[in-house]
């Protein structure tokens, strides 16, 4: 109990009890479908572009023929199909449009003049010049999109490119949270009293789920006492598929959630090697997985950003999980080597050569400005100093909604 978990191993625990698709499939509209996981290949059912087609507006000719003046035989707008190209004869073509039958090349109008009905090409042309091959960007049969996949705009662009108007989705997982503590009060009800604070973790965790493409489902505050604990759970357990607290999982005598969980299911309660976030608990609650995130608004964000995030993500089907990590030069000092691996708010500025990763001035873990006005979490790991200009991994968090 005493040791600290490293968050690879937590991750990997957590990982391996996840089943990938839990929820079920359900087919969706297109339009409907930004955000949501794909629960099969889609593979075309044509080539696209459908035949060879002008790259250009110009004149489709045998680049054999030029340079030299062509008669102007035909006039080929997209969406119309021309007739085969008469030898020693141009079509005045129109981006987009088929190619016809017999010509091999596109000059563009810039590079000639049409005079009387004959346009006249001062320069050689290479056979395929301006042309877009049929099948040049999907070929027939060719995956255009996986399982697994969170579909993004220019993904439902390429899916309506090979004529798909539905896909398989997995059923947005049901992700209930509920925020323990006899302190807090809901924004926009009664003003506080002393020794009180507004439920901030409700919002922010509500957010991140609406993010990843999921279902909220609100378990409102719940006060610190064994019965209450156990009827929310319960309660959260039959109306979700996953169940989430935010705090009373530390050991203190207030900390409720951890005993009911396991009269319910079973619980691991985990004190983390990292910074900011300690206690982390993972289980199960009347048959449904269970996490239970630390009360601090800071270390509940980077928790579940790091175990909690992946693991949902995994049950709906996703199969990119992890936030992307890219390299930056560190605009701070680390003096003092840690034991705990260490998670900067850090915005990005673009420098000569890269990013730097300035923290946020106040990185005390109960600042959650310092997540608000940040843009990536620099990670420093335990036993290391850092000295500015050193390189960092960070962590993009804008890549969350
Ligand atoms: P706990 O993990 O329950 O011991 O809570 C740790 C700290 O986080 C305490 O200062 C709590 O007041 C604060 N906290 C717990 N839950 C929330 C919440 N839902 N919103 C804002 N602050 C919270
Ligand atoms: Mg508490």
């Amino acid at each position: 109990m005493s040791q600290l978990l490293p968050i690879e191993d937590a991750l990997a625990r957590i990982l391996a009890s996840a089943r990938p698709g839990q929820p079920g499939v359900e087919q969706v509209p297109l339009l409907q479908a930004l955000g949501r996981t794909l629960a099969d290949d889609v593979a075309a059912t044509i080539d696209v572009p459908l035949d060879d087609n002008s790259a250009m507006d110009g004149y489709a000719l045998r680049a054999g023929d030029v340079p030299g003046s062509l008669q102007v035989s035909q006039r080929i707008a997209a969406g119309s199909v021309g007739l085969p190209l008469a030898p020693g004869c141009a079509a005045r073509i129109f981006t987009g449009a088929p190619v016809p039958a017999g010509a091999d090349a596109v000059v563009m109008q810039e590079d000639c003049t049409e005079q009387d009905g004959r346009v006249t090409v001062g320069r050689t042309l290479a056979v395929g010049e301006n042309v877009r091959r049929r099948g040049q960007d999907i070929r027939t049969g060719a995956v255009v999109q996986s399982r697994g996949r969170v579909l993004r705009p220019q993904d439902l662009g390429l899916l309506a490119s090979v004529g798909v108007d539905r896909v398989p989705v997995y059923r947005r997982l049901r992700v209930a949270v509920c925020s323990t503590g006899d302190e807090l009060v809901e924004p926009g009800g009664a003003t506080l009293s002393p020794g009180q604070s507004y439920n901030s973790n409700r919002f922010t965790l509500a957010g991140l789920l609406q993010g990843l493409g999921m279902e909220f489902v609100d378990g409102g505050i719940v006060p610190d006492d064994p019965e209450a604990t156990a009827r929310a759970l319960r309660d959260l357990a039959s109306r979700a598929d996953v169940v989430v607290t935010s705090g009373g999982v530390s050991v203190g005598e207030e900390d409720h959630v951890r005993a009911q969980v396991e009269k319910l299911g079973h619980l691991d309660l985990w004190r983390l090697a990292i910074k900011p976030g300690k206690p982390f608990a993972f289980g199960e609650v009347c048959g449904r997985p269970f996490i239970g995130l630390p009360g601090n608004p800071t270390s509940s964000f980077v928790t579940f950003c790091l175990l909690a995030r992946p693991f949902l993500l995994a049950l709906q089907g996703a199969t990119e999980a992890p936030l992307p990590a890219i390299p930056a030069s560190a605009g701070f000092r680390v003096g003092r080597a840690g034991k705990r691996q260490d998670y900067l708010r850090v915005s990005l500025e673009p420098v000569a050569g890269g990013l730097l990763a300035r923290p946020y001035d106040n990185q005390s873990s109960g600042v959650l400005s310092s997540v608000s006005r940040s843009t990536a979490l620099a990670v420093v790991p335990p036993d290391t100093l850092v000295e500015p200009g050193d390189p960092v991994q960070v962590l993009l968090l804008d890549l969350l909604a």
